[in-house]
């Protein structure tokens, strides 16, 4: 439909003074895209919202009033001349038409559409878009999701480097919103210092791997602001339509509440909205582990063990022995990604035994090297990544 615009708009431009020409130009665009153009023609120049039907009629009666009115007049009437007349005395859908330069509106309607300072859509085009496209996937039974941004401690970096760097870092982390996603996708500015972005027929775990990549990409570019480097970060929330919510303003609100939990659980994070505790999608790990207690170089609480599953927030491995709850540990976990296996400390948050003799001890991760954090969620991308399944899988495990 873009298309379809631009090209009225240009034959609008380019054959401003000669109307037969005009007239005969846009009925090679009828003619080549269907009676779709009409419409198009009819909001380009009268702002009237028209079925096509409706507009290829009246676009037959206008070009054909036009002729009258030339006729009648004894010279070449104005095609705009003509549509006022047409619509204010034999139509009547017009009653108080205004007569604007064209570059004009179309300035002030891009204003409408696009967040000046970020180039991103504006928030009224988000909520049209948002709504619109959360009915289709509900129509069609297809998944999306959403993916709300939050810049982390935006109020310091205006703090201390001014409002200006303020401004050029948001168009800056904007950028690499957009360098992120799909042409399919679509990202606005929500409001301050918030980017959302909706994923059409995406899943929570594809949604995750995009919102992941993102934050790293902002943690890892240094912003250079007239030669100072400003380090950034940001926060991310996801949530999932049908899953999490089908209707637009749940699935926002969830989104926004997966946001808020990813700044409690320290900021520069990715979090699914889950109804649940968990909130970090998790992948099976099936690695032999290192686990001993902090601080106490002999105390091996668990020597080799077999981890199950692995998240950005926590492990799950089966024990041979308990290990109390509270307890702090120190986890070498290998992934592959770095030559050295990655170094986190966690605590001990549940102990529970099922069939066998081994336990299930679950640990939450509590001290995490942003390095380490960026190999652990290239790690959890790259299983993602290589089984697409997954999704379903996550979804009922819930995260
Ligand atoms: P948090 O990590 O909790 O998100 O902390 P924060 O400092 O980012 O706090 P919060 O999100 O509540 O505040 C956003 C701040 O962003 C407030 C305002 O000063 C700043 N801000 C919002 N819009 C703009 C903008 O267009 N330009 C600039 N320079 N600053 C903005
Ligand atoms: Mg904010
Ligand atoms: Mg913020």
């Amino acid at each position: 439909m873009e298309t379809i615009r631009n090209l009225v708009l240009s034959c609008l431009d380019e054959f401003s003074i000669d109307d037969d020409k005009l007239i005969a130009e846009l009925n090679c665009i009828i003619d080549k895209f269907g009676d779709e153009v009409c419409p198009v023609i009819f909001s380009v120049l009268t702002h009237l919202d028209l079925t096509p039907d409706q507009a290829k009629d009246y676009w037959k009666q206008v070009v054909s009033h036009r002729k009258s009115m030339s006729e009648s007049l004894g010279w070449g009437v104005n095609l705009r001349t003509a549509i006022c007349d047409y619509f204010c005395t034999i139509n009547k859908s017009m009653k108080n038409p205004i007569i604007i330069e064209i570059c004009v509106l179309e300035d002030a309607l891009y204003s409408l559409r696009y967040d000046s300072l970020t180039g991103l859509h504006s928030r009224r085009t988000f909520d049209e878009i948002f709504l619109r496209e959360t009915e289709r996937a509900n129509r069609y039974g297809q998944e999306l999701s959403i993916l709300f941004f939050d810049i982390d401690d935006f109020k310091k970096v205006n703090d201390a480097f001014g409002h200006l760097a303020g401004d050029s870092a948001l168009e800056h982390v904007a950028r690499i919103v957009i360098g992120g996603i799909r042409a399919i996708d679509i990202a606005a500015r929500y409001g301050g210092e918030e980017i959302v972005v909706i994923l059409p027929q995406t899943g929570k775990a594809d949604a995750f791997v995009v919102g992941e990549r993102i934050r790293e990409k902002v943690e890892n570019t240094k912003f250079d602001y007239k030669g100072q480097l400003i380090n950034l970060t940001i926060s991310g929330g996801v949530a999932t339509l049908p899953i999490d919510a089908t209707d637009a303003e749940c699935l926002l609100k969830n989104a926004d509440i997966a946001v808020y939990k990813a700044k409690e659980a320290g900021k520069n994070n990715v979090v699914i909205y889950s109804e649940n505790r968990r909130r970090f999608i998790r992948v099976d790990f099936i690695t032999d582990l290192r686990v001993k207690e902090v601080y106490s170089e002999e105390n091996i609480v668990a020597g080799e063990t077999k981890s199950s599953d692995l998240s950005a927030g926590g492990l799950l491995f089966k024990s041979d022995y308990s290990i109390d709850i509270g307890t702090k540990v120190q986890l070498q976990i290998p992934t592959g990604i770095s030559d050295n296996p990655l170094l986190i400390i966690g605590t001990v948050v549940r102990v529970e035994k099922f069939n066998s003799n081994q336990l299930d001890i679950g640990i939450s991760f509590i001290e995490v090297d942003n390095a380490v954090k960026n190999d652990l969620s290239k790690y959890i991308r790259k299983c993602i990544c290589e089984k697409k399944t997954l999704d379903k899988k996550v979804n009922n495990k819930q995260l």
